[in-house]
């Protein structure tokens, strides 16, 4: 397998925690035009201005077939 193109295939979209901002609860989701990702990996959500990060996330984990995976609280 291509090793770049394995790289490139991790990313905000397919990660189980990441969610895309503007579903964040009010206020949150006024925050989605400047960071559209959010990663729920840690228990303080945080902002993703880019997702390049979650390329090379050693906690990237795959997004199951139901999608969305986000943290009960
Ligand atoms: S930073 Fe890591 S854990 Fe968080 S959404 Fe990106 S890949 Fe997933």
């Amino acid at each position: 397998m291509d090793e770049k193109k394995s790289s490139a295939e991790k990313g905000a979209h397919n990660c189980k925690w990441a969610e895309p901002t503007l579903f964040e609860a009010a206020p949150g989701w006024l925050d989605a035009e400047a960071t559209p990702w959010t990663c729920h990996r840690d228990a303080v959500p945080k902002r993703l201005e880019t997702t390049e990060i979650c390329e090379d996330c050693p906690r990237w984990e795959q997004r199951d077939g139901a999608g969305q995976v986000k943290p009960k609280v």
